[in-house]
């Protein structure tokens, strides 16, 4: 059988020599390009300002493909976790989590994570290979189709009258290690005539790779930054993040320091804090003193607990005290509301194995 290759994924240099090839004029691949990002046509056939003809001739070789959806948990809370099944059995999740003024999807961009982070879930299931760009902009295709903002002869069109959609990578994987197909990625997530993201509605989280964050920085339009902090000094970190070794903490905030972050707003710390480990208050002066002078923002994010995670969370107390020691030295803090636990689809619960996974817990 002929081998049928995806358009979706395909940037618009890839389009435009495609129909080159096809001797097809530039503007029929501007078509396609909308169609794939901005209508979201789910099929070639949708493409209805195609010819019939011109539709024909590109089905027998290409399609439209987005990632196959294999179950979905819905949380008593409206988040939704999609488990999806990739072509070479590997599976990835992604995460949708309304809120009142927006709707978040948060998205995988590796199946599994090789960086093996004490607490996290998804380093203890192993590491299997980067997703392709159309892997990564499929979940946020298929999440979106599945909550559809208006409805129009099938194809989800954006209305500007309904939440705003916000883009967390934060699932599984680390970005910044797979940095050609993110990268690419966030073009057509954030370009105005694509998914039209806009990147204060577009984050990235990192534990700081730091030769790929200068490259990121040094793109024309980039996303929100989030730095997996998770410690106060180097140590401590180094028991929690192997990937301390290789990227050390003072320098990973000296590079996120310099981040031109959208509009002015702030790079956010995140700090899972796991009871009885670096929670006290001694670690909130440190990070007190490790964060002064920069205009970051600290987001405290109350370990959620897995059978396989060898820790266990913090007491609100130590929550709040930490939060007020914070707070009293000019830093930005906030906490992170876990959503979606009972699905296990809160932060550091996606896991590569659906299989492998606990059950999930009645809430
Ligand atoms: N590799 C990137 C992207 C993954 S983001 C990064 O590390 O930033 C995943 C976020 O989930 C991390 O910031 C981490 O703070 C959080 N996380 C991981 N395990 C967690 C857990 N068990 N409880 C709460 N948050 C967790």
């Amino acid at each position: 059988m002929e081998h049928i290759s995806n358009l979706f994924g395909l940037d618009r240099a890839s389009l435009r020599s495609l129909f080159d090839g096809l001797g097809e004029p530039a503007y029929r691949a501007q078509q396609v390009y909308s169609w794939l990002y901005e209508k979201r046509a789910p099929s070639i056939d949708q493409m209805t300002d195609l010819p019939r003809a011109l539709r024909e001739r590109l089905a027998a070789a290409h399609e439209v493909r987005w990632p196959e959806v294999m179950e979905r948990a819905h949380s008593v809370d409206g988040t939704v976790k999609f488990l999806f099944k990739l072509d070479d059995g590997a599976t990835i999740e992604s995460v949708f989590i309304p809120e009142e003024r927006r709707r978040t999807i948060c998205i995988s961009t590796q199946a599994g994570c090789p960086l093996k982070c004490a607490f996290c879930l998804t380093g203890i299931g192993g590491y299997k290979r980067n997703l392709k760009s159309w892997e990564i902009l499929g979940q946020v295709a298929v999440v979106m189709a599945d909550h559809p903002l208006t409805e129009a002869r099938g194809i989800h069109f954006r209305a500007p009258n309904e939440a705003p959609w916000n883009i967390v990578i934060m699932g599984m994987g680390e970005p910044l290690l797979n940095y050609e197909a993110t990268v690419a990625s966030l073009r057509i997530l954030m370009d105005r005539e694509a998914f039209a993201i806009s990147p204060r509605k577009l984050t990235l989280s990192t534990v700081g790779i730091l030769p790929a964050l200068e490259k990121l920085m040094l793109e024309p339009v980039r996303p929100n930054l989030a730095i997996s902090l998770h410690a106060s000094n180097k140590a401590l970190r180094r028991e929690l993040m192997p990937i301390e070794d290789r990227y050390g903490i003072e320098e990973v905030i000296a590079a996120a320091r310099r981040y031109p972050i959208p509009s002015g707003g702030m790079v956010t710390y995140e700090y899972v804090v796991l009871g009885g480990v670096n929670d006290s208050p001694a670690h909130a002066r440190e990070l007190v003193r490790l964060l002064r002078g920069s205009k970051g923002k600290v987001n405290l994010i109350p370990l959620n607990p897995a059978p396989e995670i060898p820790f266990a969370p913090p007491t609100a107390q130590a929550v709040d005290e930490f939060c007020r020691i914070l707070a009293a030295g000019d830093v930005t803090v906030s906490v992170r509301r876990a959503r979606g636990q009972d699905i296990l689809a809160a932060c550091g619960q996606l896991h590569l194995k659906r299989e492998a996974a606990p059950a999930p817990v009645a809430s």
